[in-house]
């Protein structure tokens, strides 16, 4: 029997670089016999690896074919009951003939516009983890941090798990301009936890038109659940400041748990407006059939029928 890695994680940051040290393993191993590797492999055989920081409850499917193959990640912090979901959708880097491709427009764009769909279901965003290989791959490309030693690069290696949101590939046009996409505006996975960079001031286009906490929220540092929602929130704001400026309304918002309501309605060229697009994604505590399904309860139908399952990241030090 292999012995258990897992008592030795103790904190999320160490959980999250297991888990990319893992898929880097993986992504080796297939590349180095030459066989193809599909992102849902990488998925199942590397995500399990930040036990018991992260808990996976994949789905059995009952219908082939007719439920959805992303997934939702919940960030908990246990000691506030905060928590951020967003809605995964797993893809790699592709090297094809001279051009590195990662197809997020499959279908004609219908698969972008399901993950999106999806994500409005659940009221979290949509995000991408893309796998960009382990050394073996990395070898084939340029590296734009170390140009001497580029499979030896420390920040190509955090890489090889990215995260990017989807309204940040709404643009691109081809699977090559996606791949650049990624390789230039990506973040490392691990670095939505690391401790040592921070989401720093998010300068918004819209702040003067913002409340006080929301401004607070943007300004001041943040813990858990609400840093790793201002690190994806920043990302997108820095592509949004790129763009024209706009007279923007403020949405009146139900409330269904968020933590920041009546945000602004202004879209930029993303596809819908995405300050709730991002920010709906944080609430006070977890919803009541994901929380059932924590407690080690059976998920409901409304979840099968959209998930491949849920990832539970706990925040803070893991309670067991
Ligand atoms: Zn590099």
């Amino acid at each position: 029997m292999k012995a258990d890695p897992s008592p030795f994680i103790e904190t999320l940051h160490e959980a999250l670089v297991t888990v990319r040290q893992s898929a880097e393993a993986e992504m080796d191993k297939l590349d180095i016999q030459g066989l193809t590797w599909h992102e849902d492999h990488i998925t199942q055989t590397c995500w399990s690896a930040g036990w018991p920081v992260l808990k996976v409850v994949p789905f059995t499917q009952p219908q082939e074919g007719v439920v959805g193959a992303d997934w939702l990640w919940w960030w908990v912090d246990d000691s506030s009951g905060e928590c951020f979901g967003m809605l995964i959708q797993a893809k790699r880097l592709k090297h094809e003939g001279s051009r590195w491709t990662v197809d997020v427009r499959y279908r004609n764009g219908e698969q972008y516009r399901a993950l999106l769909a999806a994500a409005g279901y659940f009221k979290v965003p949509a995000i991408y983890t893309v796998y960009l290989g382990g050394k073996i791959l990395r070898a084939e490309r340029d590296c734009s941090h170390s140009p001497e030693s580029p499979p030896e690069c420390v920040s190509c290696d955090r890489s090889a798990i990215s995260v990017i949101s989807a309204y940040e590939l709404s643009a691109t046009s081809s699977p090559a301009d996606s791949a650049a996409q990624i390789l230039g505006d990506g973040v490392p996975l691990e670095d939505l936890a690391d401790p040592d960079r921070p989401a720093g001031d998010v300068w918004d286009l819209n702040r003067s038109d913002l409340s006080f906490e929301l401004r607070e929220f943007l300004s001041r540092p943040q813990e858990g659940p609400k840093e790793v929602a201002k690190r994806i929130f920043g990302a997108v704001s820095r592509m949004r400041a790129l763009q024209y400026s706009v007279d923007v309304e403020v949405l009146d918002s139900t409330d269904f748990g968020q933590m920041f309501h009546d945000l602004p309605d202004d879209q930029g060229h993303f596809p819908g407006a995405y300050y709730p697009h991002i920010l709906d994604g944080l609430r006070k505590s977890l919803p009541a059939g994901f929380q059932a399904l924590r407690d080690g309860g059976e998920p409901p139908a409304e979840l099968l029928e959209r998930l491949a399952g849920v990832v539970f990241i706990t925040m803070g030090s893991p309670t067991s």
